[in-house]
């Protein structure tokens, strides 16, 4: 079988590097390579889900694990007593550039609001 040429599967997979920050066998996070803010991490499923509108009926563990990771590397960095901001872009409106889904965990300054 051809391997995938999903970036974040192969960052999943460990086939490219990544700033790894946490890894099991459903989720793994790493700090984004590109970041919007001092701390920027994407936590994403090692398995490939084209995006939060994909999840299925029995993703819902998946999604909470997803979530759960967010809040520990978000406590890990040192974010969480200031606050910080989880966020999902899904399909094009979205501005999702990488089809796998990925939760951005950004923190370590004052976020605007309302998104661009
Ligand atoms: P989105 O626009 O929501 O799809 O977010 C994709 C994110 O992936 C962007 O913030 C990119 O900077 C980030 N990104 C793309 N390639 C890599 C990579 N190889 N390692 C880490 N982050 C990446």
């Amino acid at each position: 079988m051809p391997a995938s040429p999903c970036i974040f599967c192969k960052i999943a997979h460990g086939e490219i590097p990544a700033r790894t920050v946490y890894r099991d066998d459903e989720v793994v996070a790493f700090h984004d390579v590109s970041p919007q803010a001092p701390v920027h991490i994407l936590v994403i499923p090692v398995r490939h889900i084209v995006g939060m509108s994909a999840l299925g009926p029995d993703d819902t563990g998946l999604a909470g694990r997803l979530v759960q990771v967010a809040n520990e590397v978000a406590r890990e960095a040192g974010i969480v007593a200031n606050g910080f901001r989880l966020v999902v872009n899904d399909g094009a409106d979205g501005g999702q550039s990488v089809p796998h889904l990925h939760f951005h965990v950004l923190g370590g300054r004052q976020l605007g609001w309302p998104p661009g």
